[in-house]
């Protein structure tokens, strides 16, 4: 038989020629999907989508994409929303009644603000850097010279970016003598107003914040609605990648979502472990990935991943992350918690009593003492690729 592009597993045997019809790329992309390791096993939901596999909403200026439960219907807590905007563009001034986190893929980009106190923000972000609004909070994103890319994540797995609250669809329904009352205006001066939502639009890239005019009666917010994770050093730092946790104790504003940054070497391995008090929703930046999530009922299945790929791991599953690439892996775990947590298995066991663990694990009490105890949040280690359960390319 012919063991090319087969789903068939070396460890035990199974499996069989296919004949097609099929999609080999599709599957070539996906070798543990079609060949899933042996210790697989029963029905778990699908827990991947690409943003590849999404409609984009194109516009003159930008494009923008979405991920939600309608595209991935295990993801009950949050949804996300990829957006490009060209230099200059605008994603309008409009707000929701979502938390948005988001987080800068590419390029750089201005954001403005004020809370419901009237005390106002604006920032420049640029490619690592984060922003988040909470509920109701109104904001605008318009791209400098570069360009921008980056990720939303939004507090509601249901949310769409297509129905937002937009400044110009409120004025374009709303009676013009009531908006130019409003404004102190006669009908005629406000005749330019759109006459529906511009969302994203062409601008001019603007000068230095220092240079731009504004009313800020009431002060500055308290706390910055950005945060410049480019210029921080990692919470974990490991021979095989690090870890940047970003919740509300480094970034207060953010009470609703929270986030972990992993970097993964070639060959390096986010541990076992698992989160107590959220799903978790990744987003894959860089490189490749394997992921198997193990549930109740000996359930467990091993998924592949990409870079614009997202993952999602229900509350409390336990899972690895595995660059399965040659090159630095770098994904992000989205919470829907303002505290950061996970639970890792290897300190759990290594601070277990070792007779109880050497009991469970049918070992000596001396190698459950030689078990690692890792330092602070579940980091990454080293997998060894010879232990590997093969497939066929
Ligand atoms: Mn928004
Ligand atoms: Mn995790």
């Amino acid at each position: 038989m012919n063991k090319e592009n087969a789903p068939f597993r070396n460890s035990d045997g199974k499996g069989w020629e296919d004949h097609g019809p099929r999609n080999l790329s599709r599957d070539q992309e996906n070798p543990d999907i079609l060949v899933p390791p042996a210790t697989d096993n029963g029905t778990m939901s699908n827990m991947r989508f690409s943003f590849s596999d999404a409609h984009n909403r194109l516009e003159e200026g930008g494009w923008a994409r979405e991920v939600t439960n309608r595209e991935l219907p295990i993801s009950q807590d949050v949804a996300g929303v990829n957006m490009s905007l060209e230099p200059g563009a605008y994603r309008e001034l409009h707000w929701h009644k979502e938390a948005e986190w988001g987080y800068m893929l590419y390029g750089n980009a201005r954001v403005t603000a004020i809370d419901e106190k009237g005390r106002s923000f604006i920032d420049d972000v640029q490619e690592g850097d984060l922003w988040n609004f909470e509920e109701g909070i109104p904001h605008s994103i318009q791209a400098l010279d570069k360009g921008c890319e980056f990720l939303l994540v939004f507090s509601d797995a249901n949310f769409s970016e297509n129905k937002t609250l937009l400044l110009s669809d409120w004025l374009a329904h709303t009676p013009k003598d009531i908006v130019a009352a409003n404004f102190k205006k006669s009908t005629e001066e406000i005749e330019s107003f759109p006459k529906k939502q511009k969302y994203i639009f062409k601008g001019e890239v603007p000068g230095p914040i220092s240079e731009v005019k504004r009313f800020n009666s009431n002060g500055d917010v308290p706390d910055p609605f950005t945060y410049h994770l480019s210029q921080k050093a990692p919470t974990v730092d490991s021979e095989a990648g690090k870890v940047w946790i970003v919740d509300q104790s480094v970034f207060p504003i953010a009470k609703t979502i929270s986030g972990a940054f992993v970097e993964v070497e070639p060959g390096g391995m986010r541990e076992l472990h698992w989160h107590p008090y959220s799903s978790e929703w990744q987003y894959y930046v860089q490189g490749t990935a394997k992921m198997t999530i193990f549930n109740s009922n000996s359930l467990a299945r091993t998924f592949d991943f990409k870079a614009g790929d997202v993952g999602y791991v229900p509350s409390v599953a336990g899972h690895y992350v595995l660059n399965t690439g040659d090159e630095p892996l770098r994904f992000i775990e989205v919470f829907k918690t303002a505290d950061y947590a996970d639970i890792s298995l290897n300190k759990w066991l290594a601070t277990t009593p070792s007779q109880i663990v050497a009991d469970h694990l049918n070992i000596s009490k001396e190698f459950a003492e030689s078990l690692p105890d890792p330092e602070g949040p579940a980091p990454v280690i080293w997998y060894d690729e010879s232990k590997d359960d093969k497939f066929n390319w």
